[in-house]
């Protein structure tokens, strides 16, 4: 038995150790590639569906890496929250969202720009200061920077409300990402202050008879809670003038432009005559 129970501790410790090793070699990596500056913001356009004009854009990050070349958020976000390395990741994603931004409002002064917010930074209180200092160091006017945020960072409604309240007192706006994947309580959702539900792309596919189900039911919820209405991930034809038919209001998806470079987006808008 002793022996089996020796045995059980060498099985579980030395993968748990190397896990442990990853996570801290993957951190320093994030830090170099932040100093060297390695990362990128891709830019996918969201369109109005009824008069086909771009209302703004998603920015996402891309790990631009000097072996490896361009790597997904999903390879390093999650290690980044675990080790706390989201907050410089994500304000480094904030200046250059808004700087961005800002000089696009010369050609186009009707975009607004929507960050990724990770949970830590949603609970932190400093992070309102933060992001009231961002805008007036870009210059970037608060009502053109769009804050997406998850179900599950609002479970605890209450408190939601009071950081939400916050944050748009400051004049930015709140999109409720990922909508319908998450564990919010429905009854709560008129509560939160946020402008903005973003269906999540499996409600916008057509599987399974769920998109008759349920994607016309969510467009409507939005509207009767008065908040706009996005779909993601749209890929089709089809799609589109199935959500144009439902009303709702605007659509991010390949059909209409996979995230974009920086200076391909610039090309998208002047291309689309978008203003
Ligand atoms: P998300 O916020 O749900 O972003 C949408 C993802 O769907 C993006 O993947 C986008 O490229 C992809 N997508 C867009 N249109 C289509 C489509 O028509 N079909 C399909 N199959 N996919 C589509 P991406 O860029 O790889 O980002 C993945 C996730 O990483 C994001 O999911 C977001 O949760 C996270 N993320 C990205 N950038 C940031 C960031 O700056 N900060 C934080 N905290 N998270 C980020
Ligand atoms: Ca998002
Ligand atoms: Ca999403
Ligand atoms: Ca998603």
């Amino acid at each position: 038995l002793r022996k089996n129970a020796a045995s059980q501790f060498l099985f579980f410790e030395k993968p748990m150790t190397r896990a442990i090793q990853e996570k801290i070699a993957t951190e320093r990596e994030l830090r170099r590639a932040l100093e060297k500056g390695e990362f990128v913001l891709y830019y996918q356009p969201q369109i109005q569906l009824d008069t086909g004009t771009v209302t703004g854009m998603e920015a996402l990050i891309r790990w631009n890496h000097p072996e490896k070349g361009l790597i997904s958020p999903y390879a390093f976000i999650s290690v980044a929250e675990q080790t706390g390395m989201i907050i410089p990741i994500n304000e480094w994603v904030i200046r250059m969202a808004c700087q961005q931004t800002k000089q696009l409002l010369k050609d186009f002064p009707n975009l607004s720009v929507s960050v990724n917010l990770s949970p830590y930074e949603f609970e932190n209180r400093r992070f309102v200061h933060k992001l009231v200092k961002l805008l007036d160091e870009t210059g970037l006017p608060p009502h053109h920077l769009d804050l997406e945020i998850t179900e599950r960072m609002t479970m605890d409604t209450e408190r939601a409300i009071t950081i939400l309240k916050r944050l748009k007192s400051i004049g930015v706006t709140i999109s409720m990402d990922d909508f319908g994947t998450g564990y919010s309580s429905l009854s709560y959702l008129t509560d939160l202050p946020i402008d903005r539900l973003k269906i999540d792309r499996s409600f916008v596919q057509n599987i399974q008879g769920k998109k008759e189900a349920i994607l016309p039911a969510i467009i409507r919820l939005g509207h009767n809670i008065g908040v706009k209405v996005l779909a993601e991930g749209v890929e089709t034809e089809e799609e589109v003038a199935y959500l144009k038919d439902k009303c709702c209001d605007e659509a991010q998806g390949y059909y209409f432009a996979p995230p974009l470079s920086y200076e391909d987006l610039i090309e998208f808008l002047h291309e689309h005559h978008y203003k």
